[in-house]
């Protein structure tokens, strides 16, 4: 690439005694001694309505960390206004001078505002260190960097064969239009990436995220406007969904939406689209990464080590909250009784706590919303015969939205906590029998309607192969003796079809392209 610096950014541990330890602490301290005011920014103004709502810690819910301001459908319409004043002067610059933004953007956080993204992280969305390190910091800025990389490809394309005396040409034009950025809470690297790569590819954009996200939102806006990028080229609001929808949704130049969150919402979005598709100028762009029930296949001959690896990391980092995390897992009875013990003493020595406490390996649950819809399950999961609670199992919300991680063995391979998503720290175990092993890929083919990750565990070549044909479509990310989550930005190409989106790999020149409409040129000498 003739850009500079599209290497993956190196992960800090924060290891006891290291000076980055001490540097994110005094973070922390900083940001909870802070109450922050947090506007919306429109055309590059910070706009405070004064209808405020507090910002708290899931996991200490009594504590205020600030408040931010929401709006109205009034300040949609305004965002939309000026993103689309913004437009002609930001795709009239030349696509270095936008990508030189977005690099500067990625320094910024690598040496400025590290700890300041990960404390925000850690704070507003109760992640520990390491799992803030991977997103806020490093993710985001590989996202910026590894963006800008593919950027510079796209620009450079061109058709291969020109006739005698013709001059063909591509012009990546950026949508005729703005664009709706809806980004999630459990990635500050997605709420970040959702909105910038489109910009970057020239277009305008109105971004809503999710409000538990919106503290670490506002330091992602701070790096922005720092890095230069010009006023109303992103507007930030905070409004509730069905106010921006009715607003975005009828303009006539909505160009395309940039989501990531549920599918009962992705899809809810997709027919609005549809009934007001005559209301456009042009059909928008609908990519969206939405739900998972992510799966880990044990084969008879798997590594018993790697397999218990991947299954408590894979389900249990982040609370469960990834969508690549693992919630259904699939295990030979011959292997049962070992991986329980481990799995099993695992989880007995996970601490779950506060991020600030560092030895905390659990933190809490987004909200109290998704508290009562794991504490449910979980109710449901000791009172059925047809399950069993055999790690976890306990919740409380006093302090902060805590779950145990909570392992339950299915007596039945559609139990309902093996095909429906939780988005939590829970995970469900199916032992099946060695000699069904053939069955059991056609179960994991069939169990759910999602298919974003997915890791097959084997040693036997033969078995690695079959997995890998039977369950082509069942993951969009699908790994082989690893766990199922983390995928690297310019390594993993990262998303899912069936129900978990539009496969549209964030991270990747696919994505980039959704937010271009090329125009061939012909000219005749
Ligand atoms: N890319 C992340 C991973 O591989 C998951 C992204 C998400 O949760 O949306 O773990």
């Amino acid at each position: 690439f003739n850009v500079p610096n599209a290497v993956n950014e190196p992960v800090n541990s924060y290891a006891v005694g290291t000076k980055e330890r001490q540097l994110l602490k005094d973070a922390l301290a900083e940001a909870r001694a802070q109450q922050v005011d947090v506007p919306m920014y429109i055309a590059g103004q910070e706009v405070r309505t004064g209808d405020t709502v507090s910002i708290r810690p899931p996991h200490d819910h009594q504590f205020v960390l600030g408040q931010y301001h929401q709006g109205t459908k009034a300040h949609v319409t305004q965002a939309i206004d000026a993103a689309l004043a913004a437009k002609a002067n930001w795709e009239s610059l030349a696509w270095e001078q936008r990508a030189a933004i977005f690099l500067k953007a990625a320094e910024l956080i690598s040496t400025k505002y590290r700890y300041k993204i990960n404390a925000a992280t850690m704070l507003g969305q109760s992640k520990s260190a390491y799992q803030a390190e991977i997103d806020a910091a490093c993710e985001l800025i590989d996202f910026l960097r590894f963006n800008v990389a593919y950027m510079s490809e796209i620009y450079a394309q061109q058709p291969p064969a020109n006739a005698k005396g013709v001059w063909n040409r591509i012009e990546q034009r950026p949508l005729e239009g703005f664009v709706f950025a809806l980004t999630p809470f459990n990635f500050t690297a997605i709420a970040a990436n959702l909105p910038a790569c489109v910009a970057m590819m020239g277009n305008v954009v109105v971004w809503k995220p999710s409000n538990t996200q919106i503290y670490s939102a506002n330091v992602i806006m701070e790096v922005f406007r720092e890095a230069g990028l010009p006023d109303g080229v992103i507007n930030l609001v905070y409004v509730s969904g069905p106010d921006a929808g009715d607003v975005i949704f009828k303009h006539a130049d909505f160009a395309g939406i940039h989501f990531t969150g549920s599918t009962a919402v992705f899809q809810n979005i997709w027919k609005t689209i549809g009934e007001n598709i005559h209301l456009y100028k042009t059909y928008p762009r609908i990519v969206g990464e939405t739900g998972g029930k992510d799966f880990i296949l044990a084969h008879p001959s798997a590594d018993l080590k790697v397999t218990n690896t991947a299954l408590v990391r894979g389900a249990f980092e982040y609370q469960g909250q990834k969508c690549s995390a693992a919630s259904r897992a699939y295990v030979p009875s011959s292997m049962w009784p070992a991986l329980k013990e481990l799995m099993v003493a695992d989880l007995a020595s996970f601490k779950m706590g506060v991020t600030e406490d560092f030895s905390n390996f659990i933190n809490a649950v987004i909200d109290e919303k998704s508290f009562d819809k794991l504490a449910s399950y979980i109710d449901r999961a000791h009172a059925s015969a047809d399950a069993e609670v055999i790690a976890g199992g306990k919740y409380d919300k006093s302090t902060g939205y805590f779950i145990e991680p909570t392992i339950i063995v299915a007596k039945h391979a559609d139990y309902e906590t093996m095909s429906e998503e939780l988005f939590g720290p829970v995970l469900t175990i199916y032992v099946y029998e060695d000699q069904d092993w053939t069955s059991v890929l056609s179960i994991v083919d069939k169990t759910s309607i999602y298919a974003l990750t997915g890791a097959i565990i084997a040693q036997d070549r033969y078995a690695i192969e079959e997995a890998t044909v039977a369950l082509r479509n069942a993951a969009g990310n699908f790994y082989i003796n690893d766990k199922c989550t983390g995928a690297v930005v310019g390594q993993q190409p990262f998303g899912g079809a069936r129900g978990s989106g539009t496969n549209d790999k964030a991270g990747s020149m696919i994505n980039l392209l959704r937010w271009v409409s090329p125009r061939t040129i012909k000219e005749t000498f």
